[in-house]
């Protein structure tokens, strides 16, 4: 391709709303321009990185026995109503009537559309399994897009659903998933991570998320130094204090209240008192559909809202207002404890390793020391806290370590839930009619060239992965104005291209450091410099982009030395 003839506007500032990297280079390396919020438009450039995400996930999928559908991006209301989700999903969804005032919705994600057209085509469980997916623009009407790709509204994923006559079938397709999107983005270039993820509702273990590792991810991630373990946040679990620990606690220390004006938080206490913050119990008082509850956990530690949702197995959960908590523990908000509390009493496994504990008083500017678990209150223990730094892996002997991670992928066994609501059966071998089992697979294709860019980026701008790059080499003549280096230049450029690979020749009539500048900022990742200098030694000055080190090559060489980079073979 010849930079000359290329749409490619790149810009020395990004907006004032670009707030992460990728997005403020993807904007000034042209890839990308907005429309309206959480929409852009994709320019040359960027829409060649896209496809080579695409590509390799199509390859994959493919390769793993899964067949490409499109289906309608417009989408009846009738199908959202049967799966409940036109009430359900709220205002992502986007709705709206057409001239004959029938309702629709643009697709947010297709399992409804999927499972229509499978019921109709698939009745015998001889036709099962099957898996299919597409590569298509999604809508939803985010309430922050931000981000550029990142988060959008209209976003490009790859959604591909299966559908199973037994759950032994649908796990073997749930860990062929988990196989084929590990070897999608090791072929990306990516360092990510697979974890486990929250299931929500449906639950089982049956949900992974592919993160990619970076500082600017909005989710958080823990792995362990020594083991595969890699769970996030939400999810991950803390391990059970060994049985015994408390051996040793010393029985005649009582407790004693004592006076702490004004002091509500764990660091006002815990400064006030001159005690660690590991020897607070901290009590938070909740609303829940099933009742009032104390939940306890030491004051160095987070409570972590999903888990302990799931542990208490409640619907709703809040923190509880001021009357709620001057009625259950007698005192207004910051001087909750456990001691003669009336409620069910929730603890973090940790709190039972506090031997000298403080908490509340359940007074006015009083708090109690002393305090032992077991000893001065009862309450059941379980894993609710957020895992940090250091903690023990719950898989084995190693210590946890977290990390920021941008989620590409997601696989998800989804069991019955919209085949049931929708009937979509099989007739089985044993001659009954069953809901099918039903797999979701979601891949963020926009997203995924987004984060390659905040995982490989330096000052002056992207340093692609090779797999994505837009293109593989870019072929800079100095003076395009000189005969000799055009003439040189573009036998080159012939040359690699006849040996397929992707150049861009900054053919442009520009200034070298122009040139260079915007070389290193669309980040392609080998650069050819020509100049009369190189031709006087019969060569070629090489680069990579992401790298200092610069050396000659004979031009006769070229091909086989951006082969030899690049990793190609003939
Ligand atoms: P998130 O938690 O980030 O909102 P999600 O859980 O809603 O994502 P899924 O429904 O699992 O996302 O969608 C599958 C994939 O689509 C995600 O893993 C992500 O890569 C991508 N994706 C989801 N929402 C967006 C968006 N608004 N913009 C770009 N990509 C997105
Ligand atoms: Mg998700």
């Amino acid at each position: 391709m010849r930079y000359s003839r290329y749409l490619l506007p790149t810009l020395k500032d990004a907006p004032s709303d670009a707030e992460i990297v990728s997005h403020r280079l993807m904007i000034r390396a042209g890839m990308i321009r907005k429309v309206a919020s959480g929409i852009y438009n994709l320019l040359p450039l960027g829409l060649r990185v896209i496809r080579k995400v695409e590509r390799i996930v199509r390859e994959e999928m493919d390769r793993a026995g899964a067949q490409e559908v499109l289906l309608s991006f417009v989408l009846p209301s009738e199908l959202w109503k049967e799966s409940g989700r036109w009430d359900e999903y709220g205002k992502e969804l986007l709705r709206f009537r057409d001239r004959h005032k029938r309702e629709f919705c643009l697709g947010p994600t297709h399992e409804e559309a999927i499972t229509d057209l499978v019921r109709r085509e698939v009745r015998s469980y001889r036709e099962l399994p099957k898996n299919l997916y597409q590569i298509q623009a999604k809508f939803r009407d985010e309430i922050r897009p931000r981000f550029g790709l990142m988060r959008g509204r209209e976003f490009i994923m790859k959604d591909a659903y299966s559908f199973h006559a037994s759950d032994e079938c649908a796990e073997r397709e749930y860990e062929n998933m988990y196989r084929t999107y590990s070897r999608i983005f090791e072929r990306c270039g990516l360092n990510f991570r697979a974890v486990e993820a929250e299931t929500g509702p449906i639950g089982g273990k049956f949900s992974h998320e592919f993160m990619v590792l970076a500082d600017t991810g909005e989710d958080s991630i823990a792995t362990c130094r020594r083991c595969t373990y890699a769970a996030n946040i939400e999810r991950a679990e803390t391990r059970r204090p060994h049985p015994g620990k408390r051996e040793g606690v010393k029985k005649d220390t009582g407790i004693k209240e004592v006076s702490t004006p004004g002091m509500k938080t764990v660091e006002e206490v815990s400064s006030f008192l001159g005690v660690e913050p590991s020897r607070l119990i901290k009590t938070l008082i909740y609303s829940t559909d099933r009742g009032t509850v104390a939940v306890l956990v030491r004051g160095d530690h987070e409570l972590n809202d999903a888990k302990l949702k799931r542990a208490l197995d409640v619907k709703d959960l809040t923190l509880a207002d001021e009357q709620t908590i001057r009625d259950v523990t007698g005192a207004p908000v910051g001087f909750a404890g456990p001691v003669g509390l009336k409620i069910p009493i929730y603890a973090d496994y940790s709190v039972l390793e506090i031997e000298d504990g403080v908490t509340g008083g359940n007074r006015l500017d009083t708090h109690i020391m002393g305090v032992q678990p077991e000893r001065d209150f009862r309450a059941q223990y379980l894993d609710i806290r957020k895992v940090v730094e250091g903690d023990m892996c719950p898989r084995c002997e190693g210590r946890v370590e977290i990390h920021r991670g941008i989620e590409v992928g997601h696989i998800f066994k989804l069991g019955t839930k919209y085949s049931e609501s929708m009937g979509a059966t099989f007739l089985d071998s044993d001659g009954r009619e069953k809901p099918m089992i039903m797999g979701c697979y979601g891949i963020g294709i926009g997203r995924t060239a987004a984060a390659a860019i905040e995982q490989n980026h330096d000052a002056s701008g992207i340093i692609w992965p090779p797999p994505l790059a837009p293109f593989e080499v870019e072929l800079i003549p100095i003076n395009i104005r000189d005969k000799e280096t055009e003439r040189v230049s573009m036998d080159i450029y012939r040359a690699l291209t006849d040996a397929g690979i992707e150049v861009l020749i900054d053919d442009r009539d520009e200034r070298a450091g122009v040139k260079f500048k915007d070389a290193d900022l669309i980040g392609i990742p080998v650069r050819i410099t020509v100049s009369n200098r190189t031709i006087a030694s019969g060569s070629v000055e090489m680069k990579r982009r992401g790298e200092e080190r610069k050396w000659l090559v004979k031009i006769e060489d070229t091909v086989r030395e951006v082969r030899s980079i690049l990793n190609r073979t003939p």
